[in-house]
């Protein structure tokens, strides 16, 4: 270490003065003549010699100064006050502050702290491998610049084939309980705890003097530590608090840190601290109240305060002062163990940035336009790896798999078509189309999703294809999510058979299986239904049935597909809501045959098309993206909760007119059995309170299918005026005369949920109006709210859900094969447009991933798909 020269000053205190001055006169670049690079270029020898701590001249030496922004100069030069600042306390003659203050041995130290820390018993860890020529505080600042990333990795590049999927253990401090508690973040290797990224960044990076602190502006303080006590308070002096008065030449500041007693303990006296937090005002004095905080020793760089600082997802027991630290030491002793994933030809398309810079980056990013670049790398290569496992599934999927070819015979069609009491759109006809053209294909076997809003008439496109398997001797079927869906579509189905007429049915057998006489096709067609409450006796003639052949089409529940099912010549099977269904139970269905039958799922809940090629990038998709002519828009207005009355008041008027009307209660996601309690709470209070002069009826998760029956039956038929129900109206019957719904807890539904859910009136001639109370409605929920007002596009409004709340919310938590994307976003299309056509091009020229430079992306796409299995097991 240089010492300091008392009688010509040194390039420290020179840029010391420089940089007063530059502050004073607003970063204006005009402190030196000539500018300041002039001066830099001029003692860039000096310094370089002067200091072994050559990362951090490196790092502040980057850019001209010229060409930085006034943000960046300001940051730039407070790095270097930090730097100047332990020169000159390290440098300080022997007298005042040294004895209490003592950092210089600390700095001694140094060489001595990074060799420590290296764990012994880490054989593989590069620290050790590595030669050590920089003795001194050789990490002490994060390589800022992509420059010095690469020198770095290049440095390191792994002759030691550093390997990052080792237990996350391996990390100082990480101990069997912290390993368990990571493992709830699905942290357990390095590599993973590399790829938990911050939920978001707190912006810390200026430092203000203590005299410029303004109340509830965030800001950064390094001060001096004057005094610290540990405090009682709280209630009974329980809590055990921490009070500590900091100083800088410009003014002290009282600190306080609730609940923390044993930081008295680790802050001492006369050591510098930075704080980062908002100061408030206590007894006209400004405090700051629990502010995040980092001991500044000079070998360490921040990384709690003075940056962006990461803020993690918590668990418990696991601080975001732990995590910063283990991911800090993860970067940086492992990051070089990161190798580019993505070709050379590939990358260019991703933004650019190379892996370990954007894994850094997306942690401790320099700047806030640096992080966005690196999450843009970081999202592409999430999308890129889902589009190149979903384009191999496909074609794993498709080889060797034969499929039986169905020939479409347009004159059944065509009579199926005008037997109909309504026209097909042209979207319905399209959508018949692209079946028909899969089955006709028949190898391999046709894998659509058929997506179309409630009321778009899927139930019929999925009948016309259907019929067309049917003419040909096969069996088809339709698994449904609920009891009240399966007997509706196979009242549906009999009715739609039958033309409008009810002379065919067998009225004796009509409420588990019909036959209709099909003229076109020349023959009797039977249709059965099949669920959980179907009796025993029932259950075995359908099952026989089926089982010989005779039963054409089956409809039902996940009755379906039990072991006792068998349908040896089921060559289409639909599956309608088909989210509701798990991969497994899908191909369940498919498997009760000896066939492998075409597959057509068919979804109201709209999906955007980032998420389709997401989650069904393996799906062909058709849309039925018009409705039947003569649909009306459902009148739709958020409510204060201050309005419950009139909204009662207006659903009473509607009654009084001779319609009738739905009350939706608030979803529960507890358990059902609370949720049909609190429905039925409600069902008294408005049946006994508000409206004891209506007929009220109830519906809820918890009757069995015949009494949902009986309920929906009645409100069909018009003996029920209201009907308060929870969300399994969601899949209920049409009735026409129904003119109102009112929502309450309207917040606590998808967007797409509730538009399902209005879709229930609207179904006949009548105006129909939709009201969403919410009694606590958040900022975020009223917006939703309100988005639903004037969007009536089910796939507008699912853009919108999704870009409000996340895919993991657009269908629940973890719904079947939703991949956990963390740095993508649902309105990342662009991004994923880029991946897809990237994945296209790797799976063109490599499809099995086979060629040497594919081998990080094999590897990905493995981990991927083994992430992806877990969370559907
Ligand atoms: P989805 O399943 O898509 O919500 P459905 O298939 O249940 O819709 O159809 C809703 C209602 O619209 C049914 O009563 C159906 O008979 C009717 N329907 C279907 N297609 C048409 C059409 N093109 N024109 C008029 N009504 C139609
Ligand atoms: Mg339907």
């Amino acid at each position: 270490m240089a010492s300091s020269n008392r009688a010509s000053p040194t390039w420290q205190e020179i840029l010391a003065n420089i940089l007063r001055l530059e502050e004073s006169r607003g970063f204006e670049d005009r402190a030196v003549v000539g500018g300041l690079d002039k001066f830099l270029q001029q003692w860039s020898a000096a310094m370089k010699e002067s200091s072994a701590d050559t990362a951090l001249i490196k790092n502040l030496d980057r850019k001209p100064y010229a060409e930085m922004a006034k943000g960046e100069r300001r940051r730039w030069s407070q790095r270097w006050n930090i730097y100047l600042e332990d020169y000159s306390s390290q440098n300080e003659p022997p007298g005042n502050e040294q004895p209490q203050n003592q950092p210089s041995p600390k700095h001694k130290n140094t060489a001595t702290q990074s060799a420590r820390s290296t764990k012994p018993d880490a054989p593989v860890k590069p620290a050790q491998s590595k030669p050590s020529p920089k003795p001194k505080t050789a990490k002490a600042k994060p390589p800022t610049d992509s420059q010095t990333v690469k020198s770095n990795a290049n440095g390191k590049k792994s002759p030691t084939g550093l390997q990052l999927d080792v237990p996350v253990n391996r990390l100082r401090g990480v101990d069997t309980k912290l390993s368990a508690k990571l493992a709830r973040l699905d942290v357990s290797t390095i590599r993973d705890l590399l790829y938990l990224f911050p939920r978001r960044h707190q912006d810390y990076s200026n430092y203000t003097k203590i005299s410029k602190l303004v109340p509830d502006e965030e800001c950064t303080v390094i001060a001096n530590v004057w005094e610290v006590q540990a405090l009682s308070g709280g209630r009974g002096g329980k809590r055990k608090d921490t009070t500590a008065v900091l100083g800088d030449e410009t003014g002290n500041l009282k600190v306080i840190w609730f609940g923390q007693r044993y930081l008295a303990q680790t802050l001492k006296p006369n050591s510098r601290i930075a704080v980062s937090g908002k100061p408030s005002v206590f007894r006209g004095q400004l405090v700051l109240l629990s502010p995040d905080y980092e001991v500044l020793d000079n070998e360490q760089t921040p990384i709690h305060t003075g940056r962006m600082v990461p803020i993690y997802p918590l668990t418990e027991g696991l601080s975001g002062r732990n995590l910063r630290r283990f991911t800090w030491q993860a970067l940086q002793e492992w990051l070089s163990g990161i190798e580019e994933l993505l070709p050379s030809e590939i990358l260019p398309r991703s933004g650019g940035m190379p892996l370990q810079e954007a894994i850094r980056q997306a942690h401790f990013p320099d700047t806030p336009e640096l992080w966005e670049q690196a999450r843009n790398r970081l999202a592409f290569d999430e999308l890129f790896t889902l589009q190149l496992a979903v384009l191999g599934r496909r074609k794993h999927r498709n080889q060797d798999v034969t499929g039986v070819a169905i020939e479409t015979q347009h004159q059944v069609l065509e009579d199926f078509l005008s037997s109909l009491p309504f026209k097909f759109t042209n979207a319905q006809n399209r959508c018949v189309r692209d079946i028909m053209t899969d089955m006709e294909r028949g190898t391999p076997p046709m894998n659509r999703l058929l997506q179309g809003e409630v009321g778009s008439g899927k139930t019929v496109v999925a009948l016309a294809a259907l019929l067309m398997v049917v003419a040909q001797g096969h069996q088809g079927a339709i698994m449904v999510p609920t009891e009240v869906l399966a007997e509706q579509h196979f009242h549906t189905v009999s009715r739609l058979l039958g033309g409008s007429s009810d002379e065919a049915k067998d009225e004796a057998k009509s409420d588990y299986l019909v036959t209709v006489n099909l003229e076109s096709i020349g023959r009797q067609v039977s249709v059965g239904l099949l669920t959980g409450s179907t009796r025993a006796a029932r259950k075995r003639e359908l099952t026989e049935m089926a089982a010989s052949g005779t039963l054409d089409l089956m409809i039902g529940t996940h009755a379906l597909i039990q072991s006792s099912v068998s349908m040896p010549k089921l060559v289409l099977a639909v599956t309608d809501e088909q989210h509701r269904f798990g991969v497994a139970q899908r191909s369940a269905l498919r498997q009760r045959s000896e066939e492998s039958p075409h597959a057509l799922l068919m979804s109201a809940t709209p999906i955007p098309r980032t998420l389709s090629l997401t989650l069904y990038g393996d799906l062909d998709i058709s849309t039925i993206d018009e409705l039947p002519a003569g649909r009306q828009e459902v009148a739709t207005r958020w409510l204060a909760p201050t309005s419950r009355e009139a909204a009662y008041g207006f659903l009473r008027k509607q009654v009084l007119e001779g319609r009738q009307g739905f009350v939706i209660c608030p979803l529960v996601e507890e358990s059902d059995v609370i949720e049909s309690k609190a429905a039925n709470e409600e069902y008294e209070r408005l049946s006994t309170e508000v409206f004891p002069d209506l007929t009220v009826g109830l519906l809820h998760g918890r009757m069995n299918a015949k009494e949902k029956d009986r309920v929906m039956r009645k409100f069909r038929d018009g003996e029920t005026a209201i009907l308060v129900s929870t969300a399994v109206v969601e899949v209920g019957i049409d009735v026409a005369n129904a003119s109102v719904m009112l929502i309450e807890g309207a917040d606590r539904f998808g967007l797409a949920q509730l538009h399902q859910f209005r879709g229930r009136v609207g179904r006949g001639e009548h105006k129909s109006y939709c009201m969403l109370l919410s009694d606590s409605p958040s900022e975020v929920a009223k917006e939703r709210l309100s988005a639903l007002e004037h969007i009536h596009d089910g796939f507008q409004l699912a853009e919108v859900d999704l870009e409000l709340r996340g895919p993991g919310d657009f269908f629940g938590t973890r719904q079947s094969g939703l991949p956990n994307l963390r740095m993508a976003h649902i309105s990342d299309r662009n991004i994923l447009e880029s991946a897809r056509e990237a994945a296209a091009q790797v799976m063109e020229e490599d499809p099995e991933l086979k060629s040497k430079k594919h081998a990080l992306l094999a590897a990905q796409v493995a981990r991927f798909l083994d992430a992806v299995t877990e969370e559907n097991s």
